[in-house]
C-alpha cells in the first residue's frame, strides 16, 4: 500500500485551524475533553477489526497481540483519563505562608495551546493515540503525525482522527518532508516518539520557537539476573518482554546480564519459553510478528554474527523473519552490544557479579546511553535494591518485564539519552 501523503502547502493551514479552534476556547471545557475522548474509544472499539488487519498487514502483527498492546492498552488509557480527568482539572490547594493570610493559593492546571504529535511505526496505535488522548484531556488542540513506514496503520488512525470532525483534532501523513514541515510551525508543544537521531532534529526545530519537547526514545535496555532469581521465570517473563513483537519494543529487555552460576540454566530456560510460545519451528506460530521492513531486517540480520547462536539464528528475507535468537559468549565490543537490536536477537552476557552487572550498565550510561528501561530479577530483595540503587533508568520492573508501562499511575519515560519528560495518565495531563 502506498502512503496517502499531506500536501505540504496544507500543513501550516492544519496547524492555524487547530489553533483557531483552541483560540474560540472550544478545547477547554470538561465537557468537550470527555466527548472528544468518549467518541475516540468508541470508534476504537467499532472499527478494532480494521485496525487487526492494518496491523497485521503492515507487519505480520499477531490479533491477539495487537489487541493486548494496541487497541486494548489504548482504551484502558481512555478510560483511567475519563474516570480521572475532573478530579485532575481541579485546582490544587497549596499552602500560604503566614505573612499573606487571609489570601490563598493554589495551582490551577492550564491547558498550552496547539500539541504536535510524532509517533514511530512500532506501536502505532498506542504510540500516537495515548500522546493525542493526553494532549485532549489537557485541554489542548492537536496535530497527529503517523509514522510512514506502516502506512496501513497510518490510514486507519488518521480515518479515525477525522471521523471526529473536531477543527482542534488535526492530522499530517508523511514522513520526512511532512514531518520537517510540521516541525517549521510554532506550536506550543510537541511530544516525539521515535530514535534519539531524530530527537535531535525535533529539538532543533523545537527550539526556534522555544517550544518545550517530550521526548520519548529508545536505548538499551538491560535484564539482571541474579543467582538468587528463580531462573525458569526470570527466562520466561525475558523471553515474553523480548520477543514480543519480534523485539520491536522500545522498553524490550535489550541485553541479559546473568551471574555465571545460572547462566546456562537462564539459557536453557529462555530456550523451553520460547519452544511454549511459538512452537519448535516460530516460522509457523501465528504468534509471532514480522521485521518492519527489508533495511531494518538486514540491519539485526548483522547483528546475529556476533557471539555464538544458542538459540534460534534462522532469518528469511523473503518474510522478513528473524527466529528468535539467543547469542551467548558475547563482550561489549561485539558489534550486537555497539545499539539498541530492536529486533527479536537476544546477547546474554555472564558476570561474576552482581556488582560487575551494575557497572556493565553504569560504563554504557557514562557514554551517554542511560536506559529506557531496566529489569531485575532476584529473589532476594537485597539483591533488586542494590541494582536499582546502583543504576539510572527512566523506569524499572523487579521480577517481570514490560509491565510497569501498564500502570497508569507510573510516569512513562526516558533520562538522558533514554528521552526526557514522561506521560501516561495524569503524568501526560500535566
Ligand atoms: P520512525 O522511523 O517511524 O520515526 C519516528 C517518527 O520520526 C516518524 O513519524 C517519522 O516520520 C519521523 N522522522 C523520521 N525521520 C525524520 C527526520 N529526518 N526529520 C523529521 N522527522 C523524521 O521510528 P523509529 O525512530 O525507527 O522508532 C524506533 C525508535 O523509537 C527506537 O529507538 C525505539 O526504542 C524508540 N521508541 C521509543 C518509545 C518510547 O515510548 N520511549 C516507543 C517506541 C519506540
Amino acid at each position: 500500500m502506498d502512503l496517502v501523503t499531506t500536501p505540504l502547502a496544507d500543513i501550516a493551514p492544519r496547524v492555524n485551524a487547530a489553533r483557531a479552534a483552541y483560540d474560540r476556547g472550544v478545547t477547554k471545557p470538561l465537557a468537550w475533553r470527555v466527548a472528544t475522548l468518549k467518541r475516540m474509544r468508541d470508534l476504537l472499539v467499532e472499527r478494532e477489526d480494521r485496525f487487526l488487519d492494518a496491523l497485521a498487514a503492515d507487519f505480520g502483527k499477531p490479533r491477539a497481540e495487537a489487541w493486548l498492546t494496541e487497541i486494548g492498552f489504548t482504551v484502558s488509557d481512555i478510560d483511567h483519563t475519563l474516570a480521572n480527568l475532573s478530579s485532575w482539572m481541579q485546582p490544587e490547594k497549596v499552602p500560604t505562608p503566614l505573612a499573606f493570610k487571609p489570601g490563598t493559593s493554589e495551582i490551577v492546571h492550564e491547558p498550552v495551546g496547539v500539541v504536535s504529535v510524532i509517533s514511530p511505526w512500532n506501536y502505532p496505535v498506542q504510540l500516537l493515540l495515548v500522546p493525542v488522548v493526553a494532549a485532549i484531556a489537557a485541554g489542548n488542540a492537536v496535530v497527529a503525525k503517523p509514522s510512514e513506514l506502516v502506512p496501513h496503520s497510518a490510514a486507519e488512525l488518521v480515518d479515525l482522527l477525522e471521523a471526529l470532525h473536531e477543527p482542534a483534532v488535526a492530522t499530517v501523513q508523511g514522513g520526512v518532508a511532512e514531518t520537517t514541515e510540521l516541525l517549521a510551525q510554532r506550536v506550543d508543544h510537541i511530544i516525539y516518539t521515535g530514535n534519539s537521531r531524530v530527537a535531535r532534529i525535533v529539538m532543533r526545530a523545537a527550539a526556534e520557537h522555544l517550544t518545550p519537547v517530550t521526548l520519548e526514545l529508545g536505548g538499551k535496555s538491560p535484564a539482571i539476573v541474579s543467582r538468587h532469581a528463580d531462573v525458569a521465570l526470570a527466562a520466561r517473563r525475558i523471553a515474553w518482554g523480548k520477543f514480543v513483537n519480534a523485539g520491536q519494543t522500545c522498553i524490550a529487555p535489550d541485553y541479559v546480564l546473568v551471574e555465571r552460576q545460572v547462566h546456562d540454566a537462564l539459557v536453557d530456560g529462555l530456550a523451553a519459553a520460547i519452544t511454549q510460545f511459538y512452537g519448535s519451528d516460530p516460522r509457523t506460530s501465528p504468534d509471532f510478528t514480522r521485521i518492519v521492513n527489508a533495511p531494518h531486517f538486514h540491519r539485526i540480520e548483522k547483528l546475529i554474527h556476533s557471539g555464538t547462536v544458542a538459540i534460534g539464528g534462522t532469518t528469511d528475507a523473503d518474510e522478513r523473519y528473524i527466529a528468535p535468537t539467543v547469542l551467548t559468549g558475547i563482550t561489549r565490543d561485539d558489534p550486537v552490544m555497539g545499539e539498541e537490536i530492536f529486533g527479536p536477537v537476544l546477547p546474554v552476557i555472564a558476570v561474576d557479579s552482581l556488582d560487575e552487572a551494575i557497572r556493565f550498565v553504569n560504563d554504557g550510561a557514562a557514554r551517554g546511553d542511560k536506559p529506557l528501561a531496566l529489569y531485575t530479577f532476584s529473589g532476594r530483595d537485597a539483591d533488586n535494591e542494590a541494582v536499582i540503587a546502583g543504576t539510572t533508568s527512566g523506569g524499572v520492573c523487579v521480577n517481570g518485564t514490560l509491565m510497569h508501562i501498564s500502570n497508569p499511575h507510573l510516569p512513562f519515560g526516558g533520562v538522558g539519552e533514554s528521552g526526557m519528560g514522561a506521560y501516561h495518565g495524569r503524568h501526560g495531563f500535566e
